[in-house]
């Protein structure tokens, strides 16, 4: 059931962002009947009360697809389960972290047994230390790491020890990539940025915007003309690995050892940013791929089993000047939880090499499902990978930058995603976010998609250009 389906009323949807932020009310056809009875829909209602805009993180708000979003009661394996008791096959997998599927019993177990022996103790753990362990075992140029709460922490205190440790101001960053809702890095920031087509944030100062410098990605003469222009000025080029949050965008052969290079040159710290891609894309993350070694990675998701933990390390001289070792102020009173890092510590792991090669092939699975739906439609598209994690832009030609990804016919994508929920598959609720399989997926997974695909591309197909 598409945006073009005649007959279906017209759902109001709660509101959408203009570019300024404003929250404006605006009429779309969600393609997504009977919502307004839903348990989901009163939930949301319920929700909007209390929680500004009923949610959240933005994107979780449907506001770009339509429609109401689902509140979801449980999940196993790869269903997710609604408040009105809908199945969907999982293809967010809570936006990277559920490589295992959701409860995955390792995990469930683990969490269980530290939650019995006490939730916090503000005080070092074993297991901290075996988390840290984990994560220099599988990413060569992590010598040492510190734990933090989240993406947006990880990346935030990898800015400041960079800044501490070359005693520059200046960062560097790529338009379209999303590092987390730190001010200093949502300047043309990918994710529910890029959702809404917002260019920045009310609420982050001149100061910090300025102290930001954004080029396109993939353009390695832009990151030498602005070291160029700012001779000893830029602390770190901070990059996705790959970039996964204006829709999965690969660096193109040599980008990554190109900013390797220039970094080096110029004195700067590369940092790079594996939130997504860390233990996702492989059992090293992007730099299992590539092997190019930055001087500070940020990790989470993945490693947080699904759990509110994340971290931050690299080279060892760099990460000792982080506080108490050094002068770089960087704390946290739950930072390290005994919780959140028995969950980590048990989805790594279990995600052995018969894990990443599910992936691999899931990912595969996937991609051609989608490709021959669109084709039989003659949709232009390209589902384009990073490692494992894809997404679909509307568009003839590769996307290599977030131009491009926006120079996609975007407005197909709201009739897309309808398409897929009705029939019980649920893909990230916006254009410019990557999709995410788990090992979980299994052939009725996958007959599931299948059988959705043919409406959703004829949906696509048949939805108008605005
Ligand atoms: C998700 C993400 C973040 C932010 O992580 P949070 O845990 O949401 O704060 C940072 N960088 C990248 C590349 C991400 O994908």
């Amino acid at each position: 059931m598409g945006q073009s389906d005649p007959g279906h009323p017209l759902h109001p949807v709660v509101g959408k962002f203009d570019r300024t932020g404003t929250l404006e009310a605006v009429t779309v056809s969600s393609g997504d009947p009977d919502v307004h009875a839903s348990r989901s829909a009163q939930l949301f209602e319920r929700a909007d009360l209390v929680i500004p805009g009923g949610v959240n993180s933005p994107v979780r708000a449907f506001h770009s697809v339509g429609g109401t979003p689902r509140f979801i009661k449980e999940a196993s394996g790869y269903t997710l389960t609604d408040v009105d008791g809908n199945d969907y096959v999982d293809l967010i997998c809570s936006w990277g972290p559920m490589i295992l599927g959701h409860a995955h019993p390792a995990v469930v177990e683990a969490v269980q047994k530290a939650a019995a022996t006490g939730l916090s103790f503000g005080a070092p753990t074993e297991g901290e230390i075996e988390l840290a362990e984990e994560i220099v075992r599988r990413v060569a140029p992590v010598e040492k790491v510190r734990l933090v709460n989240s993406g947006t922490e990880a990346t935030m205190s990898a800015v400041r020890l960079a800044r501490g440790f070359t005693g520059r101001t200046k960062i560097l960053k790529f338009s379209g990539c999303y590092h987390g809702h730190v001010d200093a890095l949502l300047a043309d920031a990918g994710s529910g940025l890029a959702t809404f087509g917002l260019p920045t944030s009310p609420g982050v100062t001149g100061a910090q915007a300025e102290d930001t410098i954004v080029v396109p990605y993939n353009d390695l003469d832009a990151v030498a003309q602005a070291f160029a222009a700012n001779e000893g000025r830029i602390a770190c080029v901070i990059t996705e690995a790959a970039a996964g949050n204006m829709g999965a965008v690969a660096p193109q052969p040599g980008f990554n050892e190109g900013l390797r290079t220039l970094t080096r040159d110029n004195g700067a710290l590369l940092i790079m940013d594996e939130v997504m891609t860390g233990f996702r894309v492989s059992s090293a993350g992007w730099y299992g791929l590539d092997g190019v070694a930055g001087d500070l990675y940020t990790f989470g998701k993945v490693m947080s089993g699904g759990l509110p933990a994340a971290a931050f390390g690299g080279r060892a001289d760099v990460m000792a000047h982080l506080a108490p070792a050094g002068p770089v102020y960087q704390a946290g009173t739950l930072s390290g939880n005994p919780v959140a890092v028995a969950a980590g510590l048990a989805s790594l792991r279990a995600a052995d090499q018969g894990v990443y090669d599910a992936l691999e092939r899931n990912s595969a699975t996937l991609r051609t499902l989608l490709s021959d739906a669109l084709t039989a439609e003659s949709v232009p598209h390209r589902v384009q990978t990073a490692g494992t994690m894809l997404s679909v832009f509307f568009s003839e030609d590769p996307v290599t930058n977030y131009d491009e990804a926006k120079a996609a016919q975007t407005w197909r994508f709201p009739a897309f995603f309808h398409g897929l929920l009705s029939r019980g598959v649920y893909p990230p609720p916006s254009a410019f976010e990557a999709w995410f399989v788990s090992a979980a997926m299994d052939d009725k997974a996958f007959s599931i998609i299948a059988d959705a695909l043919p409406h959703a591309a004829k949906a696509a197909a048949a939805a108008v250009r605005p």
